[in-house]
């Protein structure tokens, strides 16, 4: 899916270590749908194809915590609510 986030990645500073809440995904409730990807302000989450234990192939929304920011848009916009924000220890 196309990801309307115009930056580039790859040129993005990384957040570092103050980042102080966690988005984490359910891979069980994750249906593939992209909508944290074209949601997220930071350009960080991407779908990949992952191979289940049953062999079915799905698409699972995969976050580089190198550029998350925490902000937690990625949950409120997940219809499955696949994301939880976890706050870290
Ligand atoms: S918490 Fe914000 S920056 Fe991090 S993946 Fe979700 S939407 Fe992107
Ligand atoms: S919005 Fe939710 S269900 Fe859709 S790809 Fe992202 S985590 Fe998965």
């Amino acid at each position: 899916m196309k990801n309307n986030i115009k930056h580039n990645i790859d040129k993005a500073t990384k957040t570092g270590d103050w980042r102080n809440v966690t988005p984490i995904v359910d891979r069980n409730k994750c249906i593939g749908c992209g909508t944290c990807v074209k949601h997220c302000p930071d350009a960080c989450i991407v779908l990949k194809k992952i191979k289940e234990a049953n062999g079915d192939e799905k698409k699972l929304a995969v976050i580089d915590y190198n550029f998350c920011k925490g902000c937690g848009v990625c949950e409120q916009v997940c219809p499955a609510k696949a994301i939880k924000m976890v706050m870290d220890s």
